[in-house]
């Protein structure tokens, strides 16, 4: 990676079609090949999508996310058919399971409004349930070859350097502005090429911290003399500690004592039963493990509990029906080496 920087030639947005060119000619040769650029099936596209959001590539192909998700669940039919446990089952390991249940509502509605097809109108796109500007602008161009306005985190910061804009890259604004960008440049020739390079340029050259602007096939349309200061962003959210207080209990049988979330962003996952401090208060603690999720850094502490209390959603699973149940990944690692142990 290097500092050095090309001199800035002309703008990206004044020379569309040398600045196509440049992109589309270096992703001809450099273009990786992943399994949703395969294909035109819009729902294959969504899944990959929807996964991708929160997910490195890395985890959703390295570790056969995708390719296990669409041989379960091979068309809309199948994912609006599915219920919570074999749906969250699917998806475990990939977090945020809202958008597990947000990718099955689409289905249900892509059926019972479009018959089953995916519309090809960004208005009728954005109607549907999980659909935002970035899902629409991507379903457009690689399902549909159509023009869209494709920005996300690696686009942004793309953008931000091409254009020398110092305005917080989060803010309302900025968003907006980008999208205008994106949509400029965006090659009518083939949309879906153009987006899948931008995306790639910011994925592995003019990546976050020191970008090797030198390799770049774009440098000469690139206005900012300090990318390694780009993108700003808004001052993130204060990080919040908490601590979880979860009980291991085996009976006579050999069942774990376990817990069906309701009412929560975990809803329909399984989990150790949580109990208050005051409950865990005295109790041998066998396990201390730390998770991240959202905002929060979760110390997650599990008692030996050897009461019968059941708590509502509290219920006994034989070590068989355990393996079967979709379960958060903090709660699946920690649940793995007490069954080792215990
Ligand atoms: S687009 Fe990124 S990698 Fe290319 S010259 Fe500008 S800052 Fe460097």
């Amino acid at each position: 990676m290097s500092f050095l920087k090309p001199r800035f030639q002309k703008s990206a947005l004044e020379s569309t079609e040398d600045f196509r060119t440049a992109l589309g000619n270096w992703f001809a040769v450099t273009g990786k090949d992943y399994p949703w650029r395969r294909t035109k099936e819009p729902y294959a596209i969504l899944v990959s999508e929807m996964m991708l959001q929160q997910t490195r590539i890395a985890t959703v192909l390295g570790r056969g996310f995708y390719a296990r998700f669409l041989e379960k669940f091979p068309d809309v039919e199948s994912l609006a058919k599915a219920g919570d446990e074999e749906l969250l089952k699917a998806w475990e390991g990939l977090g945020y399971y809202r958008r597990a249940r947000m990718l099955r509502d689409t289905a249900k509605v892509v059926i019972e409004r479009h018959g089953g097809c995916f519309p090809d109108d960004e208005a009728m796109l954005m109607d549907l349930p999980g659909i935002g500007p970035y899902t629409c602008a991507a379903l457009l161009a690689f399902a549909f070859g159509k023009s869209s306005s494709l920005v996300d985190g690696n686009v942004s910061r793309v953008l931000s350097r091409l254009m020398d804009d110092t305005e917080a890259i989060d803010s309302t604004p900025t968003i907006k502005r980008h999208r205008e960008w994106a949509g400029t440049l965006c090659d009518p020739a083939d949309p879906a090429r153009h987006h899948h390079a931008m995306m790639e340029l910011g994925q592995t050259i003019c990546s976050n911290g020191v970008p090797d602007c030198v390799s770049c096939p774009v440098a000469s349309f690139c206005k900012t003399s300090s990318p390694q200061d780009l993108p700003v962003k808004k001052p993130r959210a204060k990080t919040t500690e908490t601590t979880e207080h979860a009980v291991w209990s085996k009976d006579k049988k050999g069942r774990v004592l376990l817990h069906h979330e309701t009412g929560s962003r975990r809803t329909g996952l399984w989990k150790l039963p949580l109990r208050s401090a005051i409950q865990c208060a005295g109790l041998t603690k066998i396990s201390e493990t730390i998770y991240h999720i959202t905002r929060y850094k979760v110390s997650l502490n599990v008692y030996l509990w050897d009461t019968d209390g059941l708590e509502s959603g509290d219920e006994w699973i034989t070590l068989e029906r355990l393996d079967t149940l979709p379960m958060a990944t903090p709660f699946r690692k920690v649940l793995d080496r007490l069954l080792a142990d215990f």
